[in-house]
C-alpha cells in the first residue's frame, strides 16, 4: 500500500496509470502505463522525447532553443509516488505527475516542477513557507468540438446557471474530493457557460499538482456528460474570459506575514516586502503567468482580469489584489491573489515566477508603493502615471524580450530553461500573428 491519502487503493489494482507532464506550452502531455508497469515506473519513469518535454508548443510544432536539439536525446518523466491519485477506482485509472529526468536519473534543466521545488527550498532556507491557491475559470460547451454552444446561460453566478448543470457539478465535485483534490468550492461564473472551481492554498508544488489534476477530472468528467470544457484566457468571443488567478501567502515562526491587525494596510512590512517585489517584477513574468497568443488580448480593463500593473486591497482591476482575511481569522486567511495568470500558463513555472520575485522584494525590504482604491480603468493617462500604474507589454513578443531579459527569473528557472520556454512561446507569437482573432481562439480552445 502506498502511504499516499490520495491512493487509497494498492497500486496493484490500477490498470492504467496517465504519467502527465506540463510542458512549456501550458499543455499536459501524458504517457499511460499498463497496471503490470506502474510499480516499476516509479524507479524508473517512462520514456519522454525532448521535444514532447520542453519544445512542443499549443499548435504541436517542434521548436527549437539554442541549447537544445529536440531531434536528439531522450528524457524519462518520473512519476512523484507521493502524487499519485486515484481517477476513478472502479475502472482502475490513477493519475500522477511527473519530474523530468536524464537517462542518468538527474532532474533535467528544463523540468518546470523541479524549477519550482528549488524556488520553494529557496523560501525554506529564508525560514518561510509559502501556500499557494488556484482558482480555475473555464468554459463548457455542449454542441460538438467543430460546432460548440455554451453549456449554460447564465446569468452570473446564478442559481438557474447551476441547475442547467447540476449533475455535471455534483458529479465533478465527488469526483475531485474522491481523488484528493482539496476543492473549496464550484460556481457559475460571470460568462455564459463558464464555471471557477476554487482549490485550497498548500504547499507551491502540490498545489500545482492539483490543478493539473482537477484540470483532468473536470475534463473527464464533462466528456462522460457530452460536454467539453475549454481553459483558454478566450475560449470563446462571447463570453467572459478565462482567468487562472493564482493566490499566495507567507508564513514564518511569527505567523502569516500578511496580516497584521495593527498596521494600517492590514499586513507586515515583510507581506509589503513581497507585494513590492511581485509588482516591480510583473512586467517580466507576465509572459510565464500566461504565454498563449491569446494571453495578453485577456488582460482588458473592465473584466476583472488585473490589466493594470498595481496593487490594490481587494481591488479587483488591480494585476495584485490584496484580500485581507476576515476578522478572527486573518492570520489563516490573508493572502495575495496575481490575478493576470491564466490556463494556459506552464503553472509550476508561474507559481515559480511570483514565488520567486516575493522572495526578491522579502530579501530587499523592499517599500510597499501606494495601493490604487478606484478603478485604474476609469483614470486618465497622466493619473496614472502620476500613481505609477503601468500597462502591460503591447504584444506577446515584447513581454517575452522582457522576460528573456530578466536576471532575477533567469537565475530562478536557470538558462536553459528560460531560453526553452522563450523559444517556444515566440514561435507561438510568430504563427498566431498570421491569423485572425477568432482563428487563434478556435486554435487553441481545445488545447489546455
Ligand atoms: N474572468 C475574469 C478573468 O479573466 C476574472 C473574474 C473574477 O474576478 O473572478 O480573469
Ligand atoms: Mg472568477
Amino acid at each position: 500500500m502506498t502511504s499516499n491519502p490520495k491512493a487509497d487503493m494498492d497500486l496493484q489494482h490500477v490498470r492504467a496509470l496517465v504519467i502527465s507532464c506540463l510542458d512549456n506550452a501550458g499543455v499536459s502531455r501524458v504517457k499511460v502505463l499498463p497496471g503490470p508497469k506502474v510499480e516499476g515506473a516509479f524507479t524508473n519513469g517512462c520514456g519522454v522525447s525532448v521535444s514532447v518535454g520542453v519544445l512542443l508548443a499549443a499548435d504541436d510544432h517542434v521548436t527549437r532553443s539554442s541549447q537544445i536539439d529536440p531531434i536528439v536525446g531522450d528524457l524519462r518523466g518520473m512519476p512523484d509516488r507521493s502524487a499519485v491519485a486515484v481517477v476513478d477506482k472502479a475502472s482502475g485509472l490513477a493519475w500522477a505527475p511527473a519530474d523530468l529526468v536524464d537517462l542518468h536519473g538527474v532532474p533535467y534543466p528544463t523540468c518546470p516542477r523541479t524549477a519550482l521545488k528549488r524556488v520553494a527550498a529557496e523560501w525554506a532556507a529564508a525560514g518561510l513557507e509559502a501556500s499557494v491557491g488556484f482558482e480555475l475559470e473555464f468554459t463548457v460547451f455542449s454542441g460538438s468540438p467543430e460546432a460548440p454552444v455554451l453549456a449554460h446561460g447564465g446569468p452570473g453566478y446564478g442559481a438557474a446557471a447551476f441547475l442547467q448543470l447540476e449533475a455535471w457539478n455534483l458529479e465533478v465535485l465527488t469526483a475531485l474530493v474522491d481523488a484528493g483534490v482539496p476543492v473549496e468550492q464550484i460556481h457559475p461564473e460571470y460568462g455564459q457557460g463558464q464555471i471557477e472551481i476554487a482549490l485550497a492554498a498548500r504547499n507551491p508544488v502540490q498545489a500545482v499538482d492539483d490543478y493539473l489534476l482537477a484540470r483532468f477530472i473536470v475534463s473527464r468528467v464533462s466528456r462522460r456528460h457530452g460536454l467539453q470544457v475549454s481553459y483558454s484566457p478566450i475560449a470563446d468571443s462571447r463570453t467572459a474570459t478565462n482567468g487562472c488567478h493564482i493566490h499566495f501567502s507567507a508564513r514564518n515562526t511569527d505567523g502569516n506575514l500578511f496580516s497584521d491587525a495593527a498596521a494600517a494596510t492590514r499586513m507586515g512590512p515583510a507581506g509589503g516586502s513581497m507585494i513590492a517585489g511581485v509588482l516591480g517584477k510583473l512586467a517580466e513574468s507576465v509572459a510565464l503567468l500566461g504565454g498563449s497568443a491569446l494571453s495578453l488580448a485577456r488582460l482588458r480593463p473592465q473584466q476583472w482580469a488585473g490589466s493594470f500593473i498595481c496593487w490594490g486591497t481587494g481591488n479587483r482591476e488591480a494585476a495584485i489584489r490584496f484580500v485581507p482575511g476576515l476578522k478572527g481569522y486573518e492570520d489563516q486567511q490573508s493572502n495575495v491573489e496575481v490575478k493576470c495568470c491564466d490556463g494556459s500558463a506552464n503553472q509550476y513555472l508561474a507559481v515559480a515566477a511570483i514565488l520567486a520575485a516575493a522572495l526578491d522584494g522579502f530579501k530587499r525590504q523592499l517599500k510597499l508603493p501606494a495601493e490604487v482604491t478606484v478603478d485604474p480603468g476609469t483614470l486618465n493617462e497622466a493619473e496614472r502615471e502620476r500613481l505609477d500604474i503601468r500597462a502591460f507589454a503591447p504584444d506577446m513578443f515584447t513581454a517575452l524580450d522582457d522576460l528573456e531579459g530578466s536576471s532575477l527569473l533567469r537565475t530562478a528557472l536557470g538558462h536553459e530553461l528560460l531560453e526553452a520556454y522563450v523559444a517556444v512561446r515566440r514561435g507561438e507569437a510568430e504563427r498566431f500573428a498570421k491569423l485572425d482573432r477568432d482563428a487563434v481562439i478556435d486554435a487553441l480552445r481545445w488545447r489546455y
